[in-house]
């Protein structure tokens, strides 16, 4: 296992070979199917497992920031002089991703002027691994047969989608190795269902800010069913997934992580649920349904303008139109006042984006009033430790910090820390970027008082 940037944190202090922990085992969830569950007590903070990718691939949209061996994100990138689709940090990271490149790279090449899809380039990926399989193929415990394709309840509208898919998928690997190509694709039936085995049991895989870098194939985890409020959550170092426990978990309880982001009302989290995994949620948060009337608190006529623009928001952030989206935000805020708390979700969301805007437009005292205002929502809202509320606190930090509020950057940086070695871990390198921020600040204090006397 090589990765360019993380010979500090080597593997080994995970415990050898990646896999399941012998504190974890498959079984058969009443109501779910196939789950995970604890064989001992696991205890808050603890690595349940962790997983190097059987495949994966960068997304398309960020082709062109992230390396495609080790997913670290550069300013300027080496490019695959042949498909000049991949790009790498420096030669050893294209030397090292050579023999997982080699055959997309020629089909790629194919392909050109088109790009195939993430879902596309990954299930090929998955071909050529299983190709050519690696070692640990055989710890899985969960194999690629088993996997579910829910394709007997997909709208027809979504499998029409995934034929399309599937006919790129045929295109893209044309001539490749055509027999034992066809043997991996027949043994999972046929081209639609291993594209819809890919897509419905594939990983996001994202960096330090949590922004989405690629996606991946990690076969035993695949295992891990949904709750809305999990008792598990993964967090990423380049590729590599580990599964952290973020309550106390006792023998024999399921391991579950949430599939969506939780910070949303029931409806929302149901239909999304449905519409992209396939089922109904039926866990005690969606049942109590306790937080609602927090989320939808405030006068409804003002929140409700917050709600209607939302879409609109999320566009203008989408195509990075900062300035306009700073403004349209404040704007929205103003208007509907104090009268909607901020612990209001449409008001949060709106506050968070302005927060993004603020940033990339380098308005820091702005960025830091809007950040400020989500954070007694945050402690609010995520009652177990959970990475977006440790890099949202992270984030208000540095700002605090950067502005030269030290003392309050150091109390933030503290609540982070103690979220993220849950969350994180010690070893994670974010958690080490942490502890020197925090180390910085206490340095820069002792300066200031002692210049004082
Ligand atoms: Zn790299
Ligand atoms: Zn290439
Ligand atoms: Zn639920």
């Amino acid at each position: 296992m090589t990765s360019c940037y993380g010979c500090k944190h080597d593997p080994v202090h995970m415990e050898g070979k990646p896999g399941m922990m012998p504190t974890v085992e498959r079984f058969v969830s009443p109501e779910k199917g196939n789950g995970l569950r604890a064989t001992a007590g696991i205890s808050r903070g603890q690595l349940v497992s962790w997983a190097e990718p059987l495949a994966c691939c960068v997304s398309n949209k960020r082709a062109r920031e992230v390396c495609h061996h080790c997913f670290s994100r550069r300013e300027s990138l080496l490019r695959c002089s042949q498909c000049k689709m991949a790009r790498y940090c420096n030669t050893a990271c294209q030397k090292q991703a050579w023999s997982g490149h080699k055959r997309e790279c020629r089909c790629l090449r194919r392909l050109l002027p088109r790009h195939p899809t993430d879902s596309v380039r990954l299930a090929a990926r998955l071909i050529f691994a299983l190709l050519n399989p690696p070692m640990n193929i055989s710890n899985e415990l969960y194999t690629l047969e088993e996997h579910e394709s829910h394709l007997n309840s997909m709208s027809e509208e979504k499998k029409e989608g995934l034929s399309q898919l599937a006919s790129m998928l045929d295109l893209y690997l044309q001539q490749e190795d055509s027999d034992r190509t066809q043997e991996i694709t027949s043994s999972c039936q046929d081209p639609l269902s291993l594209i819809a085995k890919v897509t419905c049991n594939c990983f996001t895989i994202s960096d330090g800010e949590l922004q989405e870098v690629g996606v991946g194939l990690y076969p035993s985890l695949s295992l891990l069913n949904h709750d809305c409020r999990p008792n598990c959550v993964m967090v990423f170092e380049g590729t590599r997934l580990q599964l952290r426990a973020v309550q106390d978990i006792s023998p024999q309880e399921e391991l579950t992580i949430s599939y969506i982001e939780t910070l949303s009302l029931t409806e929302e989290r149901q239909k999304q649920l449905e519409e992209q995994y396939h089922f109904i949620c039926r866990c005690q948060r969606c049942d109590s349904k306790q937080e609602e009337e927090l989320m939808l608190s405030g006068e409804e006529e003002n929140w409700l303008q917050l709600k209607v623009a939302l879409p609109k928001l999320e566009e203008l952030n989408a195509e990075s139109n900062w300035q306009v989206l700073l403004e349209s935000c404040g704007r929205l805020l103003s208007a509907a006042g104090v009268e909607v708390p901020d612990e209001n979700l449409y008001k949060l969301r709106v506050t968070d984006l302005a927060l993004d805007a603020a940033v990339h437009l380098g308005q820091w005292e702005d960025a830091l009033r809007y950040g400020m205002k989500t954070l007694p929502a945050y402690r609010l809202y995520y009652p177990d430790p959970h990475p977006v509320h440790g890099i949202q606190l992270m984030r208000v930090g540095k700002l605090q910090h950067y502005l030269e509020h030290t003392q309050e950057a150091l109390d933030t940086f503290k609540e982070a820390f103690k979220i993220m070695r849950i969350t994180h871990g010690d070893d994670h390198p974010l958690t080490t970027d942490l502890n020197m921020r925090m180390e910085e600040c206490h340095h820069e204090i002792k300066k200031q008082l002692s210049g004082r006397h």
